[in-house]
């Protein structure tokens, strides 16, 4: 259980902290003081106050603009020596406009790595920015570079392992086209450099391209999506080199395979297939061009500008090599690929006034039957009936056009989400870590971020429930961290409030009342539809303040990262992956080896052991597990193994939704600051002491200000001197063992006096 492995912390709301908020940011602004002003699109402009009188202030702006405003509207700004500062808690002022204006100040000079204290902030370039290779890792190894980096936060993991003989982790989260799957790989180069020597690390960076063209594809909001979530482990010898890794998936969205909306493409692999076998291959598995296939056409775009799939092909193919894929199993794989897509070609007849059909035997259903090795007539058989028992007799019932359908999409999602499966064993058996397992190793996370669409299905559903869970892991972590520091440098430190998001991960996991648990209890219902699952939901949780029922088949969940309200048409048949029996029968006779491990995997996947479930028809489907279900133990399996590590976080942000170089869009980013919790962390800081500053070097900032000669020299004198002559109220401040920790604001102060002597 996940809840007690954590250590119990107090649930209590943020509005503590928003007051102290407001008492800092509807201060009144000193003369000649920049302040931050809201224009009306939203956006922050940084002004200086030239008079202020009573509640009114006259500001002026870079352009020569004056404006008469309310001085409440105003947010300090910091004083300029803080511009682009490295790390956000260096800001004296940590408001939003100011954290906004300092990321941009440093993404305008490509410096788009930030630390937000614990955490590494990441503003995607989309542009090649000079921050790789060699040299820059050897800088970051000698310690002679300090800027925030990828490189750095993975250097910290290599040492604290070591160090700490603790395993650690490396979590990436962000939206769609943030950059995680870009980040995980910067971190991966700089390990593999790092730990290289034997060779595996090599193998290990060839998962990339293999995995991506597999479980990457173009979205509206990103060319190379990930559609899946990763844990890749990599593992070190005593002598700190790189012995082996495992990887972990989850959740590979398996209706792109079949449908897939405008201007979106399936996987890349299909388009690398067709565009890239050589002809031999071609004719082989009767490959035709894309857009012959249904599967492909739906999205109506075939190629990605800038990426030639044909190449892609050629090294997807290098990889499977590196990582010892035969090529006999290679000719394997992509014969399934031809097999789904021919599968979409597979059309029915209609036989009778009950709508009932048969497959036409066309070139689709042959090339399907001789791509994974079975007979014509099963695979129709499979396809356009289904197999009952009623009583003690065994009946044939026949599909209507609706139900073939359905069973003819299933089997090639399934066919496909077995594939997937079957080469991240195959990569996990090449990369075995063997018995040299020494126990120290370092795991990245990329998974698929946060989503809120104007429409939400299932897929959403899911996604955003992992991003709660990895949510509570980021607070309790981050929270753990800076209390800890407190208690190093023997401050005292009353505990801080902060928000948890235990609320809403109840309402998830709850039994028998949470949403998994309603949904899976409807989807074995024969006569549950959508409608009545939204209608149970409504019921059972009206009165759970992170749940609201809507209008028609719709509820709308209050995440950490917002509202979304998710549609549930489709919830009922996505989760209960209606392949059916006869399917899985059909694999497990076909000639191809392919096909019957799969099979064999399925049925392995059951919650119950299914005593022979090949020669029983039906009962079987309510014995596999849901998809919901099977997604939570992954995702539970996936926690258990980051909760034994130390985290190191990094944060992805989009600066627009064009995927072009160059454009900061302040709202867009602030939204995601919000989102992923980056404020958050800002927030639980402001209410301690965000600012730290050694004995020494406030003494030498600020010892010259000093009115009086103190008796003695050594820096903590010094600085308890500066704080009693500018009277810094006690509250304000803590003094640490060898730092000095200052509330929100106060460094800004003494700095405006210093600038102004
Ligand atoms: P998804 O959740 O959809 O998988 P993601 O967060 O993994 O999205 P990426 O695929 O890593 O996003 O990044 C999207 C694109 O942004 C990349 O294809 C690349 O063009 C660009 N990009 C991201 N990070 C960098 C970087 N550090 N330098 C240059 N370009 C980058
Ligand atoms: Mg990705």
């Amino acid at each position: 259980d996940l809840n007690s492995a954590a250590a119990p912390l107090p649930s209590v709301s943020t509005s503590n902290i928003e007051r102290r908020w407001s008492d800092i940011t509807s201060y009144a602004p000193k003369k000649k003081v920049q302040s931050w002003f809201q224009l009306s699109n939203g956006n922050w402009e940084l002004g200086k106050i030239i008079s202020s009188s009573g509640t009114e202030s006259v500001i002026s702006f870079p352009e020569g603009k004056v404006l008469k405003v309310n001085s409440d509207s105003l947010i300090p700004a910091n004083p300029d020596i803080l511009d682009g500062v490295d790390d956000l808690m260096q800001l004296s002022y940590l408001n939003e406009p100011s954290v906004l204006y300092n990321l941009q100040y440093r993404y305008n000079q490509d410096m788009i790595y930030t630390k937000a204290g614990p955490v590494l902030v990441a503003v995607n370039p989309f542009k090649e920015v000079p921050l790789y290779g060699n040299d820059y890792i050897q800088a970051y190894k000698n310690k002679s570079i300090e800027s925030p980096h990828v490189y750095a936060i993975a250097d910290t993991a290599i040492r604290e392992m070591s160090r700490d003989e603790v395993n650690q982790s490396i979590i990436i989260s962000g939206e769609s086209g943030a950059g995680k799957t870009e980040t995980a790989k910067i971190a991966m180069q700089y390990l593999a450099a790092l730990g290289g020597g034997s060779g595996i690390e090599y193998e290990i960076l060839k998962t990339n391209p293999i995995l991506e063209a597999f479980g990457n594809a173009k979205t509206l909001r990103n060319d190379n999506s990930s559609r899946f979530g990763k844990l890749i482990e990599i593992h070190f010898s005593e002598t700190g080199k790189i012995s082996g890794a495992k990887i972990q998936t989850l959740l590979c969205e398996q209706s792109r395979v079949v449908q897939c909306a405008e201007g979106e493409r399936s996987y890349h692999i299909f388009y690398q297939l067709c565009a890239g076998a050589p002809s031999a291959l071609k004719e082989k598995l009767n490959l035709k061009d894309v857009g012959e296939y249904n599967y492909l056409k739906q999205g109506n775009c075939y190629s990605i500008s800038g990426v030639d799939d044909s190449e892609q092909f050629r090294i997807v193919k290098e990889a499977l090599d590196v990582v010892h894929v035969s090529k006999e199993d290679q000719e394997s794989v992509f014969a399934m690929l031809a097999a789904v897509l021919w599968l979409g070609n597979v059309s029915f007849t209609i036989l009778d006034n009950e709508n009932h059909v048969e497959a036409v035997a066309d070139e689709s259903l042959i090339n399907v039957a001789k791509l994974i090795g079975c007979d014509i007539a099963d695979l129709n058989l499979a396809l356009s009936t289904r197999k009952m028992r009623v009583g003690n007799d065994n009946i044939v019932q026949k599909l209507t056009l609706s139900q073939a359908i359905v069973t003819r999409d299933a089997l090639a999602k399934s066919i496909y989400a077995c594939l997937f499966e079957w080469l991240v064993d195959q990569i996990n058996k090449s990369l075995a870590v063997g018995k040299r397992r020494t126990g120290r190793s370092i795991s990245i996370l990329d998974i698929y971020g946060f989503e809120s669409f104007d429409r939400n299905s299932f897929e959403q559903f899911c996604i955003n429930y992992a991003n709660e869970r990895l949510q509570q892991h980021f607070n309790r972590h981050l929270f753990k961290l800076e209390q800890e520091e407190y208690i190093q440098d023997g401050i005292d430190w009353a505990k801080v409030d902060f928000d948890d998001n235990q609320d809403c991960l109840n309402l998830f996991e709850k039994k028998p009342l949470g949403l998994l648990s309603l949904l899976d209890e409807e989807s074995t219902f024969p006569n549950g539809t959508d409608s009545s699952f939204a209608n149970k939901l409504k019921q059972h949780l009206k009165s759970n303040p992170c749940f609201r029922g809507e209008r028609e088949k719709a509820f709308t969940v209050s995440h950490f990262a917002g509202e979304v309200t998710y549609d549930t048409t489709g919830f009922l048949e996505k989760n209960r992956d209606l392949l059916h029996l006869d399917s899985i029968q059909l694999l497990s006779s076909c000639l191809c080896h392919l096909p019957r491990i799969f099979a064999s995997n399925m049925l392995n996947q059951s919650e119950k052991p299914v005593v022979g479930p090949l020669h029983k028809a039906g009962g079987a489907d309510s014995q596999k597990l849901s998809v919901a279900t099977k997604f939570k133990g992954q995702l539970f399996q996936l926690m258990q193994r980051l909760e034994s590590t130390t985290p190191h976080f990094i944060r992805c942000i989009k600066p627009n939704n064009l995927q072009s170089p160059g454009s900061y869009e302040q709202g867009l980013v602030l939204q995601q600051l919000r989102c992923c919790g980056v404020l958050e962390v800002v927030r639980i800081s402001r209410s301690g002491f965000p600012t730290r500053m050694s004995h020494q070097k406030f003494a030498r900032r600020y010892g010259f200000l000093l009115l009086e000669n103190v008796a003695s020299q050594d820096p903590l004198s010094v600085s308890v001197a500066i704080l009693h002559q500018f009277n810094i109220l006690p509250e304000m401040y803590q003094v640490g063992y060898t730092k000095l920790f200052f509330r929100t604001g106060q460094i800004g102060a003494l700095e405006d006096t210093r600038n102004r002597t």
